[in-house]
């Protein structure tokens, strides 16, 4: 059974309670975990405190922290399949899917491992010659990560590696659906040499859990990958002892695609921008805004292309999508499709389950896209986080740009046109995170990640991920003191 890794040793639940972890593609129990309560969130935020205090890790040098990371990173390679075994178990998707990710979680440690640099102290220059002044870059303190179930072991490296890095000891809660590659990710830390205390996972559900380590007084930084209601209820909780927040909420991506596109092109990338993990991606690009002159013929293509995706076990080589994480998220999507029905958005592919006996017991919901959405519809404002497209369409560039933009996310986007001034142009205008020209869904460790407006507040990975867990502090030292007498008319009274 896996457990919670508390000051360097796995125990149990202080209750003794128990989970079972459901493979989403049959049913079946892949594995029992502990649940944690918020006694053991509090043992670990304690454990957590007492390693920051007595600088056991952030005395130690930035070198010393990056060469931990990058053995972690050397770990992981060793354990890929183990890992990407276990994450297809655990959430469905399709073990190609889930070997990228090992491989993008190991280059996230091994690019924070060659950041020790940039944690030096800067010399700051201006105050004159008789001052030396610096900023130094001390760590927050305790750091509480709070993960997602859709990329459950990429979400929290995100965060622990730069946290890592910086010098700070965390609390890491895994969704208590896909705990199993974080209980993993914690073996490795331990055995990459991260010690005791500096690392803590609970396992156990957002209320009971989750809300402990945003509530503590002992947690100096909270950063939390999910929805945008607990995020909200995150940043309520965190203004009471001001602590730290780092968001990354929802997206509701825009994928413009101009008439002069390689309109081939464009429609492979529109199904994987939307039906990739079965469009359980934060950056799904699940917004189709089309010109109005290719409209017809594009949506159409990616309607028939959508009626062919092969679903099916994620083990299964032929696999090309999995299925959703459990049945109370298919039931949200399903109220989804039902939504835009009613809205009067044309469904043209999908919109129900399979009907192959084989993917009966799996949580799986077909491909599906809806033709002539508005923008003012539920369906294409709020984030479904399932395997949908609604197309919408624009004529000008200028449209584009404000389809592109009307939503209250602002996470990620796409724009797809052989006119790389126009291309550009509407990336300048595009207020999201991230934009790509001519391609959908890249990411890479040296570019920060994050969102405008409701998608979040903060960025992982780049240089701005690892200063999300630094404190700059200036010091300022006078070469030569000498009495400033500015109260000395006062002393002489
Ligand atoms: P969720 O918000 O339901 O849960 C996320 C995590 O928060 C889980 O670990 C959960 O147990 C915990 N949690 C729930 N209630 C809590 C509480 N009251 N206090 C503390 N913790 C609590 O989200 P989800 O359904 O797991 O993930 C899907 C969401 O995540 C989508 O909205 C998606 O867009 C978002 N997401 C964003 C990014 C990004 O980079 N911006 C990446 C992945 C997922």
């Amino acid at each position: 059974m896996s457990k919670l890794f508390i000051d360097g040793r796995w125990v149990g639940s202080s209750s003794g309670a128990e989970r079972e972890v459901i493979n989403p593609f049959d049913r079946s129990v892949v594995a029992t975990v502990a649940e944690g309560t918020a006694a053991d969130a509090l043992a670990a935020v304690a454990a957590a405190r007492r390693a920051f205090d007595d600088g056991r890790w952030s005395a130690t040098s930035p070198e010393h922290r990056a060469a931990v990371l990058n053995h972690v990173a050397d770990l992981l390679d060793r354990s890929k399949e183990d890992i990407a075994r276990t994450e297809t178990l655990d959430t469905g998707k399709t073990l190609v899917e889930s070997r990228i990710d090992v491989d993008d979680v190991a280059a996230v440690f091994r690019y924070y491992g060659n950041l020790a640099g940039a944690i030096h102290p800067r010399v700051v220059t201006g105050a004159g010659p008789d001052v030396i002044s610096r900023i130094d870059y001390d760590p927050v303190g305790v750091c509480a990560m709070i993960a997602p179930w859709n990329y459950p072991l990429l979400q929290v490296a995100w965060k622990i590696a730069p946290a890592l890095l910086a010098g700070n000891t965390l609390v890491a809660k895994p969704s208590e659906i896909t705990p199993l590659t974080t209980v993993k990710l914690f073996e490795v830390l331990a055995e990459a040499g991260v010690p005791a205390g500096v690392a803590n996972l609970v396992l156990g559900t957002g209320s009971e859990v989750g809300s402990v380590l945003v509530e503590s007084d002992d947690v100096d930084l909270v950063s939390f990958t999910g929805s945008l209601g607990v995020g909200q209820y995150i940043m309520r909780a965190a203004a009471t002892s001001v602590k730290k927040v780092a968001l990354e909420l929802g997206g509701k991506n825009p994928n413009i695609v101009f008439a002069d596109a390689d309109l081939d092109t464009a429609v492979d990338y529109a199904l994987t921008a939307a039906f990739f993990h079965a469009g359980q991606v934060c950056s799904s690009g699940t917004r189709l805004i089309v010109q109005d002159s290719v409209y017809d013929d594009f949506v159409a293509e990616v309607a028939r292309r959508a009626d062919l995706v092969r679903l099916g076990n994620g083990f299964d080589p032929d696999t090309e999508s999995g299925p959703l994480v459990s049945a109370e998220h298919r039931a949200k999507v399903e109220k989804y499709v039902e939504i835009g029905l009613a809205e009067g958005a044309r469904l043209v592919a999908g919109g129900a389950r399979p009907t192959s006996p084989d993917l009966r017991e799996g949580f799986f919901f077909r491909p599906t896209v809806f033709a002539d959405c508005t923008r003012e519809m539920k369906l294409v404002q709020e984030e479904t986080f399932g395997p949908i497209i609604t197309a919408e369409r624009f004529s000008t560039r200028e449209e584009a740009v404000f389809l592109g933009n009307d939503t209250e996310y602002g996470l990620a986007g796409g724009v797809w046109s052989q006119d790389l001034e126009k291309a550009q142009w509407v990336a300048r205008k595009l207020r999201h995170g991230t934009v790509w020209i001519n391609d959908f869904g890249p990411y890479l460790p040296q570019a920060e990640w994050g969102g405008f407006k409701r998608s979040g507040i903060g960025r992982e990975l780049g240089p701005s991920g690892l200063h999300e867990y630094c404190e700059p502090k200036h010091v300022y030292q006078n070469l030569k003191p000498t009495a400033q007498n500015w109260f000395a008319r006062s002393s002489d009274a």
